[in-house]
């Protein structure tokens, strides 16, 4: 079973090798298993049920919860040539009548439907009566109360265990975590489903994490090398996303708002633009997330913290789905602390949910005043352990500098003690550095001890560590909102000198290179043009087949491309993602704009040797002629002539079915000695078998036989 699905990984979606546990998987469910895989974004979900759905007899049923994500795999499908649709309630009754009938007429494979509508009598009445292959459940965490995305319609899926005992079911999620993982089984009863867990690291991304200074400044510095590229840019307010993104296209990158107050129709737009073009940057509240399927996601950037880590690690992997270099990149600084402590003691809910909610806050600074690996740190968070650094984030590559900060923490715990627990930062420095200003006079100030003790650190340094004593829950905001500073429990020890502080050093921001990261994007400087021109031809057949233009190619495949610059169909063949299908739409279309559309002449032999190579990829004679821009006929006496000099196999060149095969080879055996011409036996396949088949059967006989 595993070589066939081989065959259809190469055949359908031009790929060679299985990733991770992908095999393992498709061999469990397509041999009648239940199985429940969690995968990080990007690892490739899609293919664990759509090689079984292949491998098959029967339709599969894919549950899915956003139209937009059953929309995007339908296109996918269609271009690869396998029938699929998705059934949602956009649909009018007419063509909704025409699918449920190419259903039963067996000629749909895939079927795409939201859960509420696959639990409806009528819906579920209707499968039983045909031969499901198989479920996948997808974004099967929607089933949690815990996570983030439940939906009350996916509790209602534990039904299909019962009624439909005999088809096996498959559960997919990207979210880690282990409770979550358990209701899953729970609730859709798959007590008996085989378990794979992938690693959820997400190699491809790199992290970077960096002090706020001036941020729209450092994220010009960071897009600067990025030009071209799409990404996310998100943002906690409104306000802000409006004043980003205007601000953004004022500076030549194209960018688009997206809030939950902006009208259903334009943010629909504004998301179908972010989908369907290139180099788009989307300026998001948290409201744009599920259902972001884009695979070429280059970077997501945070000018404002996450509130947990589990939201930080679900918003950046948006980035790099399709497994290319991404980043992930983040300015942070004490406002956003302060902002979201206010925000958390000033919402509803009780004092056990807030404390939750301040933990996993203090989790998500933590990562970011981290001096290790960041992404040790996080998948730590996650249980799970990576043994070295990682050497793909900012603190791998630009290494932490730590200092003693003991006794200037101590000066800041004093100055916000001495002062009454109620002045924000910017007071607190004045303190600290002696500043002669009227706030300072008013108070009278200039009379505490600590006045000025503070001059051996800048104002900047000053700042930085009341953010680092806030981060690591030293000092308190207060709850008020006037951005006041407190001191905490926590901080006693340090005030009586029981232990020292060592502290990250902040790099000068005017040293720090803000936008540097090994990922820069892509494609490097004169290899820009030519990927302009993939990436053009890409949108142009995009356009002309009303889908996104990751469905025609993704950005793997098109740097492939690139790189291996392919000169001829048969190489084509060869780079990864360019399957039977799509090498004889696009084929040509990508070589001529590779070879700037002067095609070589072709000699005779240089011909043969693309067409055994597309034989051998799948293609059929028609397929192959016009590929070649010769006549089927010739095509075919091109085949007979390799497969005698035994180039390809007769299997490689025709799609016979057995019966006619052996019932055209017997009749070739029938006398003794040579094999009989192709001309005597001609008109008892009359009608059934074109001649030029037959040439091919007699060729490969001779060939077997040596006649
Ligand atoms: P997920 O649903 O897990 O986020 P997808 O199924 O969308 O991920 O796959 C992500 C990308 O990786 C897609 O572009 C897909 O075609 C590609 N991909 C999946 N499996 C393979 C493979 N075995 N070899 C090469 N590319 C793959
Ligand atoms: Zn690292």
């Amino acid at each position: 079973m595993l070589d066939q699905a081989q065959r259809i990984l190469k055949d359908v979606f031009g790929y060679d090798a299985f990733r991770g546990n992908q095999a393992a998987i498709i061999e469990r469910v397509a041999s009648g298993g239940d199985a429940l895989v969690l995968m990080p974004t990007g690892g490739g979900k899609s293919l664990c049920y759509q090689v079984p759905a292949l491998l098959r007899e029967g339709l599969t049923v894919v549950v899915s919860p956003l139209i937009a994500l059953m929309e995007d795999q339908v296109a996918t499908l269609d271009e690869l040539g396998v029938p699929a649709v998705a059934l949602n309630s956009m649909l009018e009754a007419d063509a909704q009548r025409e699918i449920a009938e190419r259903i039963r007429r067996k000629e749909i494979k895939l079927l795409y439907l939201a859960p509420e509508r696959l639990v409806q009598p009528r819906m579920l009445a209707f499968l039983q009566r045909l031969e499901i292959a198989l479920f996948a459940i997808d974004e099967a965490h929607c089933v949690s109360q815990w996570g983030h995305d439940f939906r009350p319609e996916y509790l209602q899926l534990g039904q299909l265990a019962e009624l439909f005992p005999q088809v096996p079911r498959i559960a997919l999620t990207a979210t880690a975590d282990k409770r979550t993982r358990e209701e899953i089984v729970r609730r859709l009863h798959l007590q008996d489903a085989e378990r794979f867990l992938s690693s959820f690291d997400r190699p491809n991304i790199f992290y970077r994490i960096l002090p706020k200074d001036q941020p729209r400044k450092q994220l010009l510095g960071f897009l600067a090398e990025r030009r071209g590229d799409a990404g996310i840019v998100y943002c906690l307010s409104r306000k802000k996303v409006e004043e980003v993104a205007e601000f953004l296209c004022a500076q030549g990158f194209p960018a688009l708002p997206y809030h939950a107050g902006l009208s259903n129709e334009l943010r629909g737009y504004h998301q179908k633009r972010f989908l369907n073009e290139e180099g788009l940057i989307m300026v998001a509240t948290i409201a744009f997330g599920m259902g972001i399927d884009k695979p070429n996601v280059r970077f997501v950037a945070h000018l404002d913290l996450p509130k947990s880590l589990e939201a930080y690690y679900q918003e950046t992997g948006r980035a790099g789905r399709d497994g290319l270099p991404a980043d992930a990149w983040m300015a942070y600084g004490l406002q956003d602390v302060v902002f979201l402590k206010q925000m958390l003691a000033n919402s509803e809910g009780d004092e056990q949910h807030k404390r939750v909610e301040l933990h996993k806050l203090d989790a998500m600074l933590a990562l970011c005043e981290e001096t290790r690996c960041r992404r040790q740190a996080l998948l730590a968070y996650f249980d799970e352990v990576l043994d070295q650094p990682c050497g793909h984030c900012d603190n791998c590559i630009d290494g932490v500098q730590t200092w003693d900060a003991t006794e200037p923490a101590r000066q800041a715990l004093s100055a916000i003690y001495r002062s009454g627990q109620r002045y924000g930062v910017g007071h607190l420095v004045d303190i600290l550095l002696g500043k002669d200003n009227e706030k300072i006079r008013s108070f009278g100030h200039q009379q505490l001890s600590v006045f000025g003790v503070g001059k051996a650190l800048s104002e900047g340094e000053w700042r930085t560590l009341f953010r680092q004593l806030v981060a690591r829950g030293l000092a308190d905001v207060d709850l008020e909102g006037f951005g006041g500073l407190r001191l905490s429990e926590s901080c006693r020890p340090l005030l009586r000198g029981d232990v020292r502080l060592e502290l990250r050093r902040e790099i000068p921001s005017k040293a720090a290179k803000p936008g540097a990261s090994p990922a820069s994007s892509l494609v490097r400087g004169e290899e820009r043009e030519t990927w302009e021109t993939l990436r053009a031809l890409r949108r142009k057949l995009a356009e002309e087949h009303g889908v996104p233009p990751y469905v025609i190619f993704p950005d793997a495949t098109l740097l492939e491309m690139l790189r291996s610059n392919p000169r001829s169909l048969a190489d084509m063949a060869r780079v990864s993602g360019v399957g039977a299908r799509k090498l004889e739409r696009y084929g040509q279309a990508f070589l001529d704009a590779l070879q700037g559309a002067t095609a070589p002449v072709r000699s005779a032999g240089d011909l043969r040797h693309e067409l055994v190579s597309l034989a051998r990829a799948g293609m059929t004679p028609a397929q192959i002629a016009r590929q070649l821009d010769c006549t089927e006929k010739n095509v075919y006496a091109m085949l007979a002539e390799a497969i005698a000099e035994q180039q390809l196999s007769l299997e490689q060149a025709l799609d016979l079915p057995e019966a006619l095969l052996e019932e055209i080879q017997a009749a070739f055996l029938d006398g003794e000695g040579e094999l009989p011409a192709v001309a005597e036996l001609a008109p008892r396949f009359a009608g059934r078998v074109p001649e030029a088949v037959l040439f091919c059967v007699r060729a490969a006989l001779q060939a077997e036989f040596e006649l």
